[in-house]
This record gives C-alpha cells, structure tokens and sequence, in this order.
C-alpha cells in the first residue's frame, strides 16, 4: 500500500468532519461561530493552501487534463476498493474506511425508499477521490467548492485566506459576476477543482441529472447551504439544487446503528452499477 495523502490533514474525512461540525443542526450558536478556535491546525493550514491555489487558470488546466478521461480504465466497483487503499492516519477503529462511507451513504438512501439511482449516487458520490492517485494535492482533492472568475464570498469558509489567491489582484475576477453572465446558469461556471467536478466528468454520460447535480456540486456548500451565488444560477439549477439539498444529509449525517459490511453488501451494490454503467469507464 501507498501513502498518497499530499497535505496536511491527516485524512481526507478531517475535511468532511470539519464540514458536518459546521453545519450540525442542533448545534449551540456560540459553539458554531467559535468553530475556528477548535478547528484542527491541519485543516486551517489546508484552507490556507485550498484558498491560496485555487485560481481560474488552475481550474481550467485541471478540467483540460482530466475531462480528456485519459487517466486510467477502470469498473466502477473496482474503483471503489481501489479508493478503499488510500492509507491515512485516521483512527481504524472509530473512523470509516472510504467504502464504509460510501455505503453508510448509499444504505441509508436506500432505507429511506429512494430511486435505485439515488441509492447509486450514494454509493459512488466520492470516488472523485481518485484524484489522490494522480498525485493531486488535498487542496485539488477535497475541500468547500466555490466560484472562480469572479468575487469570492464571504460566506466561504476563512474568506481571509482568498489574499493569497492570485486571482485577488485581477480586477475583472473581483467584481460580483465577473465573467460571468447575471444568472447564466452553473453549467457555465468554472468552480474549484476537487473530487465532484472530476467524477461529474467520468459519469455524465451514465446518470441522471439529478444524480449528476448531486455529485457535481456536494461540495458547493456556499451555494447549496448558504446561497452565496444565486446571482449566478438560473431556475433549472434551482429547481435541480433541491436535489442536491436533499442528498446532503445522507453525506453528512447518515450513521447506521452497525457498520455496513462491503461483503454482504457487495453484490447487491456490483447489480446495480451495472445497471447505469458499462464494465469499465474511462478515468
Ligand atoms: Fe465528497
Ligand atoms: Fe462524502
């Protein structure tokens, strides 16, 4: 096995903890606007790095190199235990393996009576995280999504952390809109490049819409949890956002009574992707 982790979180789930200790409903409101002082160092540091490289031209590098899916050749279970070697040093007795994730997801989907599609966007919503074996660093891997091109809201996650985004000095990025257009919809916005931008790529093709809203923009917390950039989005996005909304819980709260078993569940799961996707996908 290999340590492909290149950042300072200790896992990529610090991320997704850090996400879901922001975002929990029943939290105090003093514990909430004080979430930095308890915030991991490692995470701080990985938002500094995140702010700082994630530019217009950075994006539009990433999405000409991987939309061309020429990476690898890969089924789409087989990606999910290959994912699963990812070694970091997250506690194994009390943190979830990348699997178990995927499928506390997908099963909690599942029991609450949703389409099979759903089910499936559950269970591979993170795969983009294959992006590690590519030797991306955290900061293009995971981390909040969010607009390039134009202002950076306040609204995301250590705003101050944007001074170091080169970007910060071009004066037509730093306007509301940018280049953009007033409402010209998400499908011509560029955002930060990581895991969902990536897996919207390799299974456009293969899904519903609504799946593919879900896996593109549930990291885009500052648009679907704190409507930042509504000036951005036109009535299709909203209307397909409330598909998004409604898939985030599961991401960030589903937490069965016993871990879910990849060996029982398996072919239940290997059934249903090949019922949208073919042996093998281009990565
Ligand atoms: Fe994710
Ligand atoms: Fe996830």
């Amino acid at each position: 096995m290999q340590d492909v982790l290149n950042g300072p979180l200790e896992s990529l789930e610090q991320w997704d903890d850090f996400v879901k200790s922001r975002y929990r409903a029943d939290k105090e409101k003093d514990e909430f606007r004080n979430y930095r002082a308890g915030a991991n160092p490692g995470v701080e540091e990985f938002y500094r790095q995140n702010h700082a490289h994630q530019t217009l031209d950075f994006v539009l590098r990433k999405k000409a190199e991987y939309g061309l899916l020429k990476k690898n050749r890969m089924g789409v279970w087989d990606a999910l235990e290959h994912l699963n070697t990812l070694v970091d040093d997250s506690d194994p007795d009390t943190d979830l393996s990348q699997i178990e994730h995927a499928m506390q997801t997908s099963e909690a989907i599942r029991a609450d009576g949703h389409p099979r599609w759903f089910v499936l966007t559950g269970l591979i919503h993170d795969l983009g995280k294959m992006l590690c074996f590519e030797g991306e660093p955290q900061w293009a891997v995971v981390g909040d999504t969010f607009p390039v091109g134009c202002r950076h809201s306040d609204k995301i996650v250590y705003p101050e952390f944007f001074e170091a985004n080169a970007d910060s000095k071009v004066p037509k990025y730093q306007t509301e809109l940018g280049i953009y257009e007033p409402h010209c919809g998400m499908h011509d916005v560029h955002l930060s490049w990581g895991h969902d931008e990536y897996l919207y790529q390799v299974t456009k093709n293969f899904l519903p819409e609504e799946a593919l809203y879900m896996i593109r923009y549930h990291s885009f917390y500052p648009g679907h949890r704190e409507n930042a950039y509504d000036h951005l989005l036109n009535d299709h996005d909203r209307e397909m956002f409330s598909w998004v909304r409604k898939f985030n819980p599961y991401d960030l709260y589903s937490k069965a009574a016993s871990r879910p078993d990849p060996k029982t569940l398996k072919p239940y799961y290997t059934d249903l992707i090949a019922e949208y996707f073919p042996k093998e996908v281009n990565w």
